[in-house]
């Protein structure tokens, strides 16, 4: 039997579950979308002739002569860092969705605001979190 607050609460989690499927699929696209651009970085830096293996360091022995070249494949590593950090963050948001603690922060414990969860899906931690956070590293706390 339903009573008008069991129905309500049906409503409600049918949407939280519905919200949660379109946030996956919008993962799951930024997934594709960000292993395709790190494929696309790692052939830019193999036509720039650099062995990722040696990225510290070493590039200015492989083209030692064509600094414009070290510049811009110091910058497709600087970007594909980024992306890879991204990744991670995606990879993790998608393992926490299986695993049934998606938007939970994962520092305090508590619920993500949804419309953070919105606008960026792979966050791991609540706002209050993600600035204390950014504080200690902006201050060189490890974590
Ligand atoms: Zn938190």
């Amino acid at each position: 039997m339903h009573n008008a607050q069991t129905l309500r609460w049906e409503i409600r989690n049918a949407m939280d579950a519905k919200t949660q499927q379109q946030l996956r699929e919008r993962l799951e696209a930024r997934k594709a979308e960000i292993e395709r651009d790190v494929s696309y970085m790692a052939g830019e830096i193999r036509a720039l002739g650099i062995d990722q293996d040696q990225e510290n360091g070493a590039l200015g022995n492989h083209i030692a002569d064509d600094g414009s070249s070290v510049a811009e494949s110091e910058r497709i590593l600087t970007v594909t860092d980024d992306l890879q950090g991204i990744l991670n963050q995606v990879n993790e948001a998608l393992e926490r969705m299986d695993e049934g603690t998606y938007g939970i922060c994962q520092r305090c414990g508590r619920e993500i605001a949804t419309e953070r969860l919105e606008a960026f899906p792979y966050v791991a931690y609540c706002i209050s979190c993600q600035s204390v956070l950014e504080r200690e590293q902006a201050l060189g706390v490890e974590a």
